[in-house]
């Protein structure tokens, strides 16, 4: 037998991570590194979700396990949020909390997939989720969208890439790593396809509070009613809140799957912290402003970056829409030589970067196309224009 089972040593580890943990080993060497990689926003956690799990930590009752599915209130809470956010209306009943969305990721496909069933999957995807499919024994289809339709994929793209085995559709909009957010339209359009066809939609929403200019997050199951029934809604306070370290995320599905999801979390981990679920709660019973201010902050930076990016010769930024990412093609420079080197790919760039600019960036092989840069602009404004000008001051030297 081998030392490590097939199905784990098949598992890329998240090259998000890995370019974050770079940066953190270079800034503790006293480099000056700018670390665009990390898909976490810099804020604080608001002061009244501190304060909440200060008295959750204080008050015993917090200090046991809580129900599998996750403290009644937070259920509760997270029905009428989900109603006030997106429109969607669902019971408590309908709401599995999870350690993060990332856990909520996994466990929708381990609960939908059986050996061999097929998923489409947008690319470029985040990171995660081809690995979470194959964890649960799925197959990832790719169906790619470039920059010239603004990442978004269509309807015929879908249809040919449809067989047999096709049981979901995952869905991810706003969308990680590119920013698209798609229109009402064409989630009409999707929506519809996938019901006609009988296939599941898995649709990943946490981003849904972070959209610009005319975007507006829609989200599908309230476009496509007959849809709720074969939908699982994906969340969490991560991005929303600037609660990353909190690990709190959530499912949205029938009765029927959440529970079997609830069954298999009892196994897989008890519950999730009780006191960060008490800090969830807090979170999304609680206004909206903060959140709205977390966007225009964002708002500011998404134009600097995408102005900036867009003067960098060989360099192709669409504008993002939504969450905290842009995504430029850096395909014009991929074979120029550099300092003495000719990087012909995404990660040989990067690498490149890193090493003469001191800058890290997350290169487009870790979402499924190669000869994209992924830039999450979560970091204060003056880092942003001293990184990206040394980035462009580098790939002006392309010949
Ligand atoms: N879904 C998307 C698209 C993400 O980008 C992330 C985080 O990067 C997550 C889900 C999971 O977030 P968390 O596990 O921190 O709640």
């Amino acid at each position: 037998h081998p030392r490590i089972s097939a199905r784990i040593a098949g598992i890329t580890p998240s090259a998000t991570l890995a370019v974050d943990a770079k940066v953190k080993a270079l800034k503790a060497e006293g480099r000056p590194v700018i670390g665009f990689g990390a898909g976490q926003p810099d804020f604080p956690t608001p002061d009244y979700v501190l304060e909440a799990a200060i008295a959750a930590v204080r008050d015993r009752a917090n200090h046991g396990y809580t129900a599998a599915a996750g403290l009644p209130e937070l259920r509760e809470a997270l029905a009428a949020k989900t109603l006030r956010d997106s429109g969607f209306s669902v019971e408590p009943s309908q709401v599995l909390v999870t350690n993060g969305g990332k856990q909520a990721v996994y466990s929708a496909f381990a609960t939908l997939l059986d050996p061999g069933d097929e998923v489409l999957l947008l690319a470029p995807y985040w990171t995660t989720y081809p690995e979470s499919i194959k964890l649960a024994g799925g197959v990832p289809v790719q169906v790619t969208a470039d920059e010239t339709t603004g990442y978004l994929v269509t309807v015929e793209q879908l249809e040919a890439a449809r067989t047999e085995r096709t049981k979901v559709l995952l869905f991810n909009s706003p969308s990680n790593p590119t920013g698209a957010v798609y229109p009402r339209e064409l989630i009409e359009e999707i929506g519809k396809w996938a019901y006609e066809h009988g296939i599941w939609v898995i649709t990943d929403e946490i981003y849904e509070h972070l959209v610009y200019d005319d975007a507006v997050n829609h989200s599908l199951p309230v476009v496509v009613p007959e849809m709720a029934d074969r939908t699982l809604v994906l969340n969490g306070v991560a991005k929303t809140y600037s609660m990353t370290g909190w690990r709190v995320g959530w499912i949205i599905g029938p009765q029927d799957v959440i529970k079997a999801a609830t069954s298999y979390q009892t196994h897989l981990c008890g519950n999730v912290a009780n006191v960060s679920q008490r800090a969830a709660l807090a979170a999304v019973a609680g206004p909206l402003d903060v959140v709205h201010e977390m966007r225009a902050a964002f708002d500011v930076r998404r134009k600097k970056i995408v102005s900036m990016l867009s003067e960098i010769p060989g360099v192709e930024c669409p504008t993002p829409k939504g969450a905290f990412y842009a995504y430029p093609s850096v395909k014009a420079v991929l074979g120029k030589e550099i300092r003495g080197e000719r990087p012909s790919d995404s990660l040989e760039l990067a690498d490149l970067i890193l090493r003469e600019a001191e800058v890290a960036v997350v290169p487009g092989e870790a979402f499924g196309t190669p000869g994209y840069f992924r830039f999450s602009y979560a970091l204060a404004e003056k880092d942003l224009i001293e990184g990206v000008n040394r980035v462009g001051a580098l790939l002006s030297e392309a010949k």
